[in-house]
């Protein structure tokens, strides 16, 4: 799916629900009923004539008409997939941004880790849960957010940092999608909670591949890697299997490569995606293993945000990648400096507020 397929399916969405309103369509598509003759309209029918013939001809006309209706909605909608898939939501809920701004993208502080929350329109995902000492802090943000349910949930890698608090967040909330990488490690507290929690909620974990795309809210995204896999038993760094994601809405777009160093970083480059990018979540949380000058040059962004702990123990971010984001003039946020990062978006223009 390319972004002009996702503009002609909002634009869609917009006709439809503008008919919906204005009555053209009426609200059959939202109640759910399909049953002509039990219609206030066909009850009214039966009061003014009580010919047996008539009003058999009036339910017929009536059933007719509701079929057509129904048929002209599926053909209008059809090619919507999941704007309209949910039953009988909410006039308010159909494809239209329910906040001004329609995305948000929290940057959580989880300390020397990374979580990241994405809320578009009515709907909202998580990449990474942050360190197990973090779960309950995350499960109390998502509840202070108003969140229910979890359309996507993305586990980048198994590193403690990542997932740690994402068994606690799995267990609380209604969790739709689970994404984590195509193999699974047993060998870590961290990731053998995961397994246990996966199994209990009974959730098979999906393994994206490169050019996956999925919808939240008005948006949707689309994992650009890891283009190498699965991890087998090859001698290299997990950190380099990092599902990562580009996240659009409207006219912006959001990078998201986990832990993914720069021999991922040059995959991605030669894998053909388009990585141009508005805001970057650093990659390794400002490692110098990551955020190579290649990979910043063909995601140009204008905006950093780096999640790492307070005088962590690995030195994130690293004096280097200051330096390389400084010389292309990217504006820098960071956790461990101030704290929780929240951007918002209405797809033309990004804002940014900062917890200190
Ligand atoms: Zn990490």
């Amino acid at each position: 799916m390319d972004k002009k397929d996702l503009e002609e399916s909002r634009a869609r969405a917009r006709e439809a629900r503008k008919a919906i309103n204005s009555g053209r369509i009426g609200d059959s598509y939202h109640s759910g009923r399909y049953t002509g003759a039990g219609s206030p309209k066909a009850q009214t029918a039966v009061e003014k004539k009580k010919d047996p013939a008539f009003l058999k001809t009036i339910i017929t006309l009536l059933a007719v008409a509701l079929v057509l209706g129904a048929v002209a909605l599926w053909l209008i909608l059809g090619s919507n997939e999941e704007i309209f898939v949910e039953k009988n939501v909410p006039d308010k809920a159909v494809g239209t941004p329910v906040n001004e701004a329609g995305l948000e993208i929290h940057y959580l502080d989880v300390g020397q880790g990374s979580c990241t929350l994405i809320k578009c329109d009515d709907e909202a995902m998580l990449i990474d849960g942050g360190p197990d000492a973090k779960g309950t802090f995350v499960q109390k943000y998502l509840n202070d957010q108003g969140i229910k349910k979890l359309k996507y949930l993305v586990g980048s890698h198994y590193d403690a940092d990542h997932v740690g608090g994402l068994d606690v967040v799995i267990y609380k909330f209604d969790c739709e999608t689970v994404f984590f990488p195509d193999y699974l490690r047993n060998d870590t507290k961290a990731s053998r909670d995961i397994a246990d929690v996966l199994k209990e909620k009974s959730l098979t974990p999906v393994h994206p591949v490169v050019c996956d795309s999925y919808k939240l809210g008005g948006g949707f995204f689309s994992f650009i890697g890891p283009l190498d896999g699965p991890l087998g038993t090859g001698s290299r760094d997990q950190n380099e299997y990092s599902l990562s994601l580009i996240f659009y809405y409207g006219d912006k777009s959001f990078i998201f490569t986990g832990d993914a160093p720069e021999s991922s970083e040059n995959e991605m480059l030669s894998g053909g995606s388009n990585l141009k990018a508005d805001v970057y979540l650093a990659g390794h949380h400002g490692s110098s293993s990551s955020s190579s000058e290649a990979f910043l040059e063909a995601v140009k962004p204008d905006a950093a945000v780096i999640s790492c702990g307070k005088d962590n123990d690995y030195g994130h971010p690293h004096d280097s990648v200051l330096k390389r984001f400084e010389k292309r003039g990217i504006k820098v946020y960071r956790t461990d400096l101030n704290g929780t990062v929240i951007l918002r978006s209405d797809g033309k223009n990004i804002e940014f507020s900062t917890e200190r």
